[in-house]
Order: structure tokens, then sequence, then C-alpha cells
């Protein structure tokens, strides 16, 4: 197979300006559902954000946006606040992909600390999971099922094009197959990939990554499947 480049460039520049012209939502236009809205978050742990071989800094970078969101939506009336995360087993058959990494019980597994640090990390929700589908963990469905209410799913964390893309699909096309009503909300300012550049990745004998290109394109192919990519959900 050929890959026409010149097509692709002008398709990368439609994707380029597509998400510079995303809409911000604000937390007032979601307030008047308060118990409706359920945050999902995945794998802001530190082993993707402050250590370990998967950490990455552009992961790190959604932190705090994060924090604020979760921060700014509880002070709204939004309770339902759930961590999907990494908790493997040491022989977790996902290491024939990815190097070892987020073991269960260690550092590495542990959600960071500014998420911690919440005055109302006691009142959320920890789902743990051994692969990148959040859904394969069947606790995550019984509590859609638990929570028929929620009409609203906001999806934050890492990485674009692996777990957050997994979980914020399975939220969509769950919905679809059982004709649910719901809406699947995605934050880009919440949402990051790591980056591997060619030359390191060659020199290590592993596969590239692209962090922004693989970003955008899998912000896109949430759109495209009806997720609602907004830049950023802000107070103001
Ligand atoms: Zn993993």
């Amino acid at each position: 197979m050929k890959i026409n480049t010149t097509k692709n460039h002008e398709f990368l520049q439609f994707i380029e300006d597509w998400l510079a012209q995303l809409k911000t939502l604000r937390v007032a236009e979601l307030a008047a559902f308060g118990d409706e809205i359920a945050i999902v978050s995945v794998d802001l742990l530190k082993g993707f954000c402050d250590f370990g071989p998967l950490s990455s800094p552009r992961v790190a970078n959604i932190v705090v946006p994060t924090t604020a969101l979760m921060t700014s939506l509880w002070q709204y009336g939004v309770r339902h606040i759930l961590l999907s995360q990494d908790a493997h087993d040491a022989n977790a058959v996902e290491f024939s992909a990815f190097p070892p990494h987020c073991i269960r019980g260690s550092a590495e597994a542990e959600t960071v600390d500014a998420i911690r640090d919440l005055p109302f990390f006691n009142q959320i929700t920890i789902l743990e999971k051994n692969s990148i589908a959040s859904d394969l963990n069947v606790q995550l469905s019984e509590w859609i099922h638990n929570h028929p209410k929620v009409k609203s799913y906001i999806v934050v964390g890492d990485c674009t094009d692996l777990c957050t893309y997994q979980l914020a699909m399975f939220l969509r096309a769950s919905a679809n197959e059982h004709q649910v009503e719901r809406r699947v909300i995605v934050p880009a300012d919440c949402v990051a990939t790591y980056d591997l550049p060619l030359e390191v990745a060659s020199a290590a004998k592993v596969m590239p990554h692209p962090g922004d290109l693989l970003h955008a394109v899998f912000l896109y192919h949430m759109a495209l499947n009806g997720i609602e990519v907004v830049a950023g959900i802000h107070a103001k």
C-alpha cells in the first residue's frame, strides 16, 4: 500500500484547523445537570506522569487542568468521579507490548499527588484495570448500570490514542448499541499522549510514537464517532 503524502498533508491541515476551532464549554452549561454527570479519568498515575518507563511530561501537564476541572465540577454538585487506572499483575500479558509499568502496589500505580490531595479524594471511585480497555473491567459496566441517571460522561486522562480512546469509544458505542441517551465529552486540554520520536525509537529498537500527530488524529477520530471533543471545560 502506498500512502499519498500530498493528500494526507491536506488532511493533517484539516485536523489542525479543526483542533484550532474547538469550542470551550462552560461549567455552568453543565451544572444544571449536576447528578447526571460523571467524570471518568484514566491513568493519571505516578507511573505515567512522574517516573517510570512510561512517564511523560506531556501527560504530567494535564494534571493541573484535570484537578481544576474536578474541583469546579465538584463545586457545582457533580459527585460522580471515577478513576480507571492500571494496577497490573507483575507478569501482565500487556508487558509484551509495553515495558513493565504500574504494577499493583507499586509507587507507579499510585494516583498522582494532586488528585490524592483533593479534599474529596476519599469520595472518588477507583476502578483497577489490567489492560488499555477500561470496559473490560466489569466494575465499570456495573457502575454505569447502577447509575442510569448519569447522562453525560466527561472523559479525561491518558493516553489519547490508547486508554482514553478506548474508554470514550466504549462509552459512545455502548450507548449507541443499547439506544441510551448519553453525551460523551472529551476536553482536549485534559487529555494527552506521550511522544517518542523516530530517531529515539529506532535507537532503542521500539515503535515510534509521534505525540502531536497521534493526539490530534485520535481526537479527530473520537469526534468522527460522535464524541463531543471540546477545547476545555472551564469555570469562566
Ligand atoms: Zn498498562
